[in-house]
């Protein structure tokens, strides 16, 4: 009899084995669907010897239902999918979900359903009817997005399809993407960057695993090399994908990648439309899709043919997911490549320790491109010591930078003003008796946002309107702003230089493509004298005028005691230095600080990256951190504050004695409250030789936790 082993999406299940009825053909990689008690179930058939199962005797088994019609996942797939869920301790099934269940249904005709307004009235109006058909001008999507758009339930829409109001458009997930051509270079590469290039074609054409860095300031033409190692792979047939931070971003890349190439690459993020992402997924699958330009979900698609990964402005934060399967991109992005053996390109100017050091070991291909590219030189840096030079009282802004701003101004030139913090301020609290308003859900501050006259939590959404009293001592009009946010930076530009154009720019204002596309061509038009951003504004603008930075507060970041705070900040302050000055004229960078002595601080004024980066080997190797030793956290939560509290206690109890590893906690995590769940965290430390895994592994699988305990491990985790 033939019998096959599947890989569950259910966690608790894991493998299940079946019986191929016969005249059916399956092999590992297949993905079929099989009965599980009355239902039927998604599985992947996995080599029976990698994966443990109960065993059930042969005359026991079902048998499975059908071989769904997609392209069976490829060994490197599959081996890649088990180097994940080993390495970073997550369920095998909540891996091969991210590969599967992004496509959507695999089942069935390539066509879905959408709906529009028909420009029909319904013959009966109710209140929700009209909100809903006001909300949905313009949206065509399935049922289920149009009712989250418009806030209503499914049943309201459902009923205006029967009046006729909203029409059904059957849409094709199998229709073409335009072909994009390998083509030559816009540009005419300088030496140093043809040399880059050339080798990255040539690791493309060799089709091996190759692991570059691809180390070079801002400017210096990164993109313009790897675009050369995307045509040579476009050449062969072979696909692509670039994996990129910030979705915001997009827009201006897509464009420069329709110039260069001829049509715009098949794009990749969470907030795709479910048609969109059905036929993507299927492009990708069945080898049409050629370049893929994603964020990091893009990374576990089912590539046929791939031929070169690219993972841009690698050192980014945005790389690391934090909840579900807890894994960096760029690391796994490494080993697909791996898997399957082909080149892997980690680009970024400011590059993680740990990517150097790989680098400096000679894992990594170290690729440099040390100068800006023509004219455009890194613009001066400086510091503002805000004890100093401090600001007028009640501002933010110290007198040497309003001046400055004065001065561009003046000449016509931008200014970029960076603060990591949206909104108006950061804490709100009662004039009259100090009440601080906090989120019901999380251990955090209420931000006032002023232009949408909400207070709204960071971590969970939480919003509420601005009370008009104090809710604890009744004071009317009470409220007053602590801190400075961007929003609140950008009314102090406006009152020191009336004349300039402001602009915010963050993931409030600029929350679709659309809006982002429109911010950067006001931005290029002229049509703004001075930005207010955070970090969404870091990094991948590329604007001539702009000749001007300042840093509101580069002290920020350092404050939270987290082991990477000086390279984080180090990153940050010099992406954004790197907007200044890339066009002909000559940029300047002003820094605000109370600490122009702090090593961090004082190598980005001087310039010198070796320096920085020789201060935070040093405290590293200290400190047993990465790369020189291995962080892991183990994070306990439930709604219930007791239950937490003693499940972390129990994992603390039961802790395991080694010489290569130390462990500290448990106690609460600095988020002790999240979206409604108490938190308490474990902290690992291990030397690089420990088995780590493995030992906490043992370690939680020996213990046994009430249902509302949810337990999760941080492999090489990014904040803690
Ligand atoms: P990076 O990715 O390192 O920040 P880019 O590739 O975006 O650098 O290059 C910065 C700017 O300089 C872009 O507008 C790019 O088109 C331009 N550029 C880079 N190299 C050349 C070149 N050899 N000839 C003309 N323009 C170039
Ligand atoms: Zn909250």
């Amino acid at each position: 009899m033939n019998r096959v082993r599947l890989l569950v999406f259910n966690a608790a299940l894991g493998a299940l084995d079946y019986r191929v009825p016969d005249g059916m053909a399956v092999a590992p990689g297949s993905v079929v669907a099989a009965p599980l008690g009355p239902r039927q179930i998604v599985g992947i058939v996995w080599e029976e010897e990698r994966l443990p199962a109960e065993s059930v005797p042969d005359a026991k088994l079902r048998p499975l239902v059908e071989v769904l019609p997609v392209p069976p996942l490829r060994a490197e797939l599959r081996r890649l999918i088990e180097w994940t869920a080993d390495y970073y301790c997550a369920p095998l099934s909540a891996v091969a979900r991210m590969v599967i269940s992004s496509g959507g249904a695999l089942r069935g005709p390539a066509t879905m359903t959408e709906y529009r307004l028909s420009g029909g009235m319904p013959e009966r109006m109710t209140p929700q009817r009209e909100r809903a058909m006001e909300r949905l001008e313009g949206e065509q999507a399935t049922i289920r997005e149009l009712a989250d758009t418009a806030g209503v339930s499914e049943g309201v829409l459902r009923g205006l399809v029967n009046q006729g109001a909203l029409e059904p458009i059957t849409v094709d997930c199998d229709r073409p993407y335009s072909r994009a051509r390998a083509g030559h270079a816009t540009v005419e590469l300088n030496p140093e960057q043809a040399a880059v290039a050339a080798r990255l074609v040539e690791a493309v054409n060799e089709g091996a695993f190759a692991p570059f860095l691809l180390d070079g300031v801002t400017g210096s033409g990164k993109t313009e090399t790897y675009f050369e190692a995307v045509a040579a792979a476009l050449e062969r047939e072979r696909q692509v994908l670039v994996l990129l931070p910030e979705i915001a971003l997009t827009q201006a890349f897509l464009r420069r990648f329709e110039d260069r190439f001829g049509a715009p690459p098949v794009v990749w993020h969470s907030s795709l439309k479910s048609t969109e992402r059905r036929r993507a997924w299927r492009a990708i699958a069945g080898g049409e899709a050629q370049v893929v330009v994603g964020a990091r979900s893009a990374l576990f698609l089912p590539y046929a043919r791939l031929g070169l990964i690219v993972v841009d402005e690698a050192h980014e934060v945005s790389f690391k997911q934090d909840e579900g399967v807890r894994y960096n991109a760029r690391d796994v992005a490494v080993m697909r490549a791996h898997f399957e053996a082909l080149p892997v390109v980690l680009a970024s100017a400011t590059p993680a320790l740990e990517s150097l050091q790989m680098a400096e070991s000679g894992i990594y291909e170290r690729l440099e491109l040390p100068s800006r590219f023509g004219a455009a030189e890194l613009p001066a840096i400086e510091t503002v010591d805000l004890t100093e030079d401090p600001p007028e009282r009640g501002r933010w802004l110290a007198p040497r930078l309003t001046q400055e701003l004065a001065v561009r101004l003046e000449r016509g030139e931008q200014s970029l003003l960076f603060l990591n913090r949206r909104g108006y301020a950061p804490l709100t609290l009662c004039r009259n008796c100090g009440f601080r308003f906090e989120c019901p859900n999380c251990t955090a501050w209420l931000v006032e946002h002023r232009f949408t006259r909400r207070l709204a939590c960071h971590h969970c959404g939480h919003e509420t309107a601005p009370p008009a009293t104090c809710p604890e001592c009744g004071e009317p009009d009470c409220l007053v702003a602590c801190g400075p946010g961007v929003e609140r930076i950008a009314d102090e530009v406006a009152e020191i230089l009336p004349g300039a154009r402001v602009a915010v720019a963050t993931s409030d204002t600029l929350n679709s493509p659309e809006r982002a596309a429109e911010f950067v061509s006001q931005v290029e038009e002229g049509a703004i004298d001075v930005i207010v951003g955070t970090q969404l504004v870091t990094k991948g603008f590329h604007f001539p005028e702009l000749t001007l930075v300042g840093v509101v507060d580069a002290d920020l970041g350092l404050e939270g005691g987290d082991l990477r705070a000086a390279e984080r900040t180090y990153q940050q302050v010099a992406q954004v230095a790197g907007r200044a000055g890339r066009g002909e004229k000559p940029g300047q960078v002003l820094i605000q600080t109370r600490h122009p002595e702090a090593p961090v601080i004082a190598a980005l004024a001087a310039g010198d990256r070796d320096a920085f980066y020789a201060a935070e080997t040093e405290a590293r190797r200290h400190a047993g951190a990465p790369p020189f030793g291995r962080w892991a956290a183990i994070i306990v939560s439930s709604e219930d504050e007791a239950e937490a509290k003693e499940a972390a206690r129990a994992i603390g109890g039961t802790r395991p004695d080694l010489p290569d590893i130390a462990i500290f906690g448990p106690a609460p995590a600095p988020l002790s409250l999240l979206r409604g769940r108490y938190r308490y965290r474990l902290l690992i430390n291990a030397r690089r030789s420990a088995r780590l895994q493995d030992t906490i592994r043992t370690w939680l699988n020996a213990l046994d936790f009430p249902r509302g305990v949810r337990v999760s491990i941080d492999i090489d985790p990014y904040s803690f």
